[in-house]
């Protein structure tokens, strides 16, 4: 464990976890040093300075201290507040499940700033008024799953062979139809385009991209089979995806 006595740390919240009757376990991603678990003693109380510094997607500037054999809360300084939801469940929902696959594709410790500039960029667009919030979940489980080193970027051949028809997307790449396994979800030149744009877009704008109606349910059937394969190959998680495209 590094040693964070009385460490300012810069990060954001993405697990929350109510204990006794007015502390707070949680999560926080930052910079630098990765994820860490901190307790908010006393921050339920509305008159509590922990209060507006506790929340589930506070991004703040942290002071903590570790003398007590665990991460304590000292202050939080916000940078940023994220009111994603407030007006909207489904963007909620959506915010909610961001924090919880950040959360499962991090290890413990694992510094990782890109991806928390991705998640913090993700709840930027849901913040402002995203009226496409689907377009916005398969964005961010492609994107996520390339930027943990799982998912590789759609290539111009067939990822098996080396056939320049690229028919299928697999988790694993793009195949032939020659090659194709029985679970790839047929794409089109447009749609490998759209999908190269997803993996190749810088961070800042990945959110901002915009598909034409016909390739976006492809696109989502694509995000849809590269999760399922990863959460039950990588993280033995065979729960998560009963329910489809649920965004
Ligand atoms: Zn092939």
């Amino acid at each position: 464990m590094k040693d964070l006595s009385k460490q300012k740390v810069r990060g954001i919240v993405i697990e929350s976890t109510s204990k006794g009757e007015n502390d707070k376990w949680l999560t926080l991603l930052c910079k630098d040093i990765g994820k860490i678990t901190v307790k908010s003693r006393g921050c339920r109380k509305p008159n509590s300075k922990l209060f507006g510094c506790s929340g589930l997607f506070c991004y703040c500037d942290y002071i903590i201290d570790d003398h007590l054999k665990y991460n304590q809360l000292i202050s939080g300084d916000s940078l940023k507040s994220f009111f994603v939801g407030c007006d909207n469940l489904k963007k909620l929902s959506l915010a909610n499940y961001f924090a919880y696959m950040t959360n499962k594709m991090l290890r413990p410790e694992q510094a990782d700033n890109e991806f928390m500039y991705f998640l913090l960029k993700g709840l930027q667009a849901l913040d402002s008024g995203l009226n496409d919030l689907a377009c916005a979940g398969y964005i961010f489980e492609l994107r996520s799953l390339e930027i943990i080193g799982f998912l590789p970027c759609p290539d111009d051949c067939c990822t098996s062979c080396g056939s320049r028809e690229t028919t299928y997307f697999t988790p694993e790449g793009v195949l032939c139809g020659e090659c194709a396994a029985k679970n790839g979800v047929r794409v089109d030149k447009n749609t490998l385009y759209a999908l190269k744009s997803i993996f190749e877009e810088p961070l800042e704008s990945v959110f901002k991209l915009k598909f034409d109606k016909d390739i976006k349910p492809v696109l989502s059937d694509c995000a849809a089979l590269a999760m399922r394969y990863y959460m039950k190959k990588c993280f033995k998680d065979t729960d998560m995806f009963k329910d489809e495209n649920w965004y």
